[in-house]
């Protein structure tokens, strides 16, 4: 995916499902602030530090590995939002991985269920606030990487695919201090047909 400014200005991303389609792991008030408030945040910092800048123009993606400070901590945070909020459906179309994709989870980490056992883990065990990814290297070799703040594994050339997002503001409405509860109910609510997308997009 790569995300282009238009007029020089990056938009908020447009929500594929209602602001109640995912609840109770994801409430409606949690939509309303974390995509209407904190996102749009992050989208209105990133454009009002642009003009002028050497990034002017550039696509999202490209700002995130090329800039520091300010900057790239809002693309990084509009980046990744944008990876998280298009990765869930209130019914997703594939509930697990298949084909390409389900093949390299199972070699790289034994098993899907190992793999979800663990993704989950290193975003019980990441401390403060961050993500965790699944990324994938040029040639499809799959990891977890765990990124403090608003850290995206596109910074080390890696392509992220699925994410966790472990800032207190995704889950504290609904889930206040449990957020490995809502790590692993969130579980239901990835739609594998867009992970695969991604990953397919990386082999081409
Ligand atoms: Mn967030």
């Amino acid at each position: 995916m790569i995300t282009n400014p238009i007029n020089g200005k990056f938009e908020l991303l447009a929500l594929p499902y209602a602001e109640d389609a995912l609840a109770p792991v994801i409430s409606a008030e949690t939509i309303q602030f974390h995509h209407g408030k904190h996102l749009q945040a992050y989208v209105n910092n990133l454009n009002a530090a642009l003009p002028g800048s050497p990034f002017e123009n550039m696509p999202l993606e490209e700002i995130v590995v090329k800039s520091e400070g300010g900057i790239r901590n809002n693309a990084g945070q509009t980046l990744n939002h944008n990876l998280y909020f298009l990765q869930f459906s209130p019914s997703p179309a594939k509930t697990a991985p298949s084909g390409l994709l389900a093949a390299a989870i199972d070699r790289d980490f034994g098993s899907f269920g190992n793999f979800m056992t663990e993704f989950v883990q290193k975003g019980v065990t990441l401390f403060g606030s961050g993500w965790v990814w699944l990324a994938a290297d040029d040639e499809g070799h799959l990891q977890i990487t765990q990124e403090p703040n608003a850290g995206n594994p596109i910074q080390h050339g890696l392509h992220p695919l699925l994410t966790l997002d472990v800032w207190e503001h995704a889950y504290y409405l609904d889930y206040q201090n449990r957020r490995a509860d809502q790590l692993k109910d969130l579980s239901n609510l990835i739609d594998w047909t867009v992970i695969e997308n991604r990953f397919l997009e990386v082999l081409k």
